[in-house]
């Protein structure tokens, strides 16, 4: 077997006839598979059953004697700040409890960065003619979705397998336009990476027009290892602090994936200043975090190993679906040396580079084989990549055999929209 780029257009022709034939015969298979959203499988949100009848009928009371079942605590309880700094990064001074989604406190902080403003800058950014936010790809979706929603306009910056370009990232916020920067900075959605330290230290130092720009940090994966492999994250907090800048970081985590996706709980931590700021914001909203599923959180969880033991577990759910993907990609792609495909060492996510021009394509293949796949272009900005190459697979919520089914149908689909390419004489 030759590569795709060497093969005579007779080859490409038989292969292209195998390759229907083998299509027809999936399609026929009546498939109903879903890798569309890294969710955590079924039996990964077991693991965290026991939490369900926590905190107990008597046991409502925090560790400072509050009662859990009534108002207040805005910035949640300490207990569950102590517990979550090292995975913050932050004293449980600095840290906020949400309720069950980080992504809903991200949008609170453009909100409130819209309408009020923020510690620094000179007036909310809705008084501005435009504000734009930097955008590595390939990226989250709903990151970009979020910030478009509110006019905000977003600017595409390559990662690099350490980070954002960084060259390209000091070039654009000379433009006091420029008000922050979205990062999945440990084993990235989607592409697996982990910002090296010498990015780390080039955004603490960012010599920014806007004066209240910001670093929205979203560490969502901090703690969803795929191997024995810890990867060395620069914490962003001492490295802005360090550099001056104690302000510009936003630090967003929750324990989605780590206990259940619908009832976790969420974070915020950044300086006092940030910190404050986010209070007196959210404290317009509510009178008070839901306390008894912190109380829950931490008798469930007790203590960082007790986190890092549960994180274990679903490793052990996970990392063979990974596995099963690698393979079929392996087995399947790998000859043809057209296609590449991360492996993270952590995350929810592979990346599946297939040949330029027809990611599209693959993604009808499958839906018409019975296979969601995220539509194409949605690791970009707008939803549109510009080569239409990058898929983000996801495969953590079906079974094992489900996945291996799938990942067989994402290549053979792969390998048929690449046939058809060369026969058009576009490949
Ligand atoms: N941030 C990233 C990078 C994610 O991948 C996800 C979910 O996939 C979220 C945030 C959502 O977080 P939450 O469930 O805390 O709202």
């Amino acid at each position: 077997m030759s590569s795709l780029a060497h093969m005579s257009a007779e080859a490409i022709s038989a292969l292209h006839r195998d390759l229907t034939r083998e299509y027809e015969a999936l399609k026929d298979r009546k498939l109903s598979l879903d890798m569309t959203r890294g969710k955590p499988a079924p039996e990964q949100l077991d693991l965290a059953s026991g939490m369900l009848a926590l905190p107990g009928n008597r046991d409502h009371l925090t560790e400072s004697g509050e009662d859990a079942r009534n108002y207040g605590g805005l910035q949640g309880l300490a207990e569950v700040r102590n517990l979550f700094a090292p995975v913050l990064g932050a004293p449980a001074a600095q840290i906020v409890v949400g309720n069950n989604s980080s992504l809903a406190m991200m949008h609170d902080v453009l909100v409130y960065a819209l309408l009020r403003g923020l510690p620094g800058g000179s007036r909310p950014w809705s008084k501005e003619e435009e504000v734009s936010i930097l955008c590595p790809v390939p990226g989250y979706d709903r990151h970009f979705a979020l910030a478009e929603s509110f006019g905000i306009k977003l600017i595409p910056v390559q990662l690099t397998g350490e980070g954002p370009d960084m060259d390209e990232v000091e070039r654009l916020v000379a433009d006091a336009r420029v008000k922050a920067i979205w990062c999945v900075p440990q084993y990235s959605n989607p592409s697996g990476e982990t910002y090296g330290g010498d990015t780390v230290e080039r955004l603490a130092r960012l010599k920014t027009a806007a004066s209240d720009f910001r670093i929205l940090w979203d560490n969502a994966y901090a703690l969803h290892h795929l191997s024995d492999e810890r990867p060395h994250l620069r914490n962003i907090l001492d490295a802005c602090t360090e550099a001056g800048h104690p302000d510009r970081p936003i630090v967003f985590a929750s324990t989605s994936k780590v206990t259940l996706a619908g009832a976790g709980l969420a974070f915020l931590a950044g300086s006092p200043a940030t910190v404050r700021w986010y209070l007196d914001s959210v404290g317009k909203r509510t009178i008070g975090p839901d306390k008894l599923n912190q109380l829950r959180h931490v008798r469930f969880l007790k203590d960082y190993k007790g986190i890092s033991d549960h994180m274990e577990k679903h490793r052990a759910l996970i990392a063979p679906k990974f596995a099963a993907v690698e393979a079929a990609f392996e087995g399947r792609l790998e000859p043809y040396g057209f296609a590449s495909w991360t492996k993270p060492a952590g995350g929810y996510f592979i990346i599946l580079d297939v040949l330029p021009g027809t990611a599209g394509r693959v993604v009808t293949l499958a839906k018409a084989a019975g296979l969601a796949l995220t539509p194409a272009g949605s690791t970009h900005p707008y939803g549109k990549d510009p080569l239409d190459r990058t898929l983000r697979i996801a495969p953590t919520y079906p079974s094992l055999a489900e996945v291996r089914q799938a990942a067989e149908a994402v290549a053979l689909c792969t390998l048929l929209a690449a046939c058809e390419k060369r026969i058009a004489g576009e490949g």
